[in-house]
């Protein structure tokens, strides 16, 4: 999956489509890093557009960054791409609903956690 390097970059490549909402694809709203089991992600209808995890990076850093006070599963969180957990997800589009959306994957000693966010028009976009 290609590297998403900026800010800039991703503003770019996920520029505001008309979402259709709510989705008919069965990911739900996913307005904060919401559990979503393999099982309900549509597969069939979302297409990678890349990946926010640096390649250059061994351990990509656990810090979080809410300069407004919010927190990792705020609906507002801005979207601080160098930042846990965007440093570590994947870009995806939705073809249903048109809606872009960021994934990763947690790893717990005897999970895997899939994790999704709806990356929201309206959502602050930074380095
Ligand atoms: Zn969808």
């Amino acid at each position: 999956m290609d590297f998403i390097p900026s800010a800039d970059e991703l503003k770019r490549i996920t520029a505001p489509t008309s979402p259709i909402t709510p989705c008919s694809c069965g990911l739900g709203l996913c307005t904060g890093w919401e559990s979503l089991s393999e099982d309900r992600w549509p597969k069939a209808s979302v297409t990678p557009l890349g990946t926010l995890r640096d390649p250059d990076l061994y351990e990509p850093t656990f810090e979080e960054h809410h300069p407004e006070g919010t927190r990792y599963a705020s609906a507002a969180a801005p979207v601080a791409i160098k930042f846990f957990p965007y440093n570590r997800a994947e870009v995806w589009h939705c073809t249903q609903c048109q809606r872009h959306l960021m994934r990763y994957t947690e790893f717990g000693g005897y999970y895997v956690d899939h994790r999704v966010r709806e990356l929201a028009p309206q959502l602050t976009i930074t380095d």
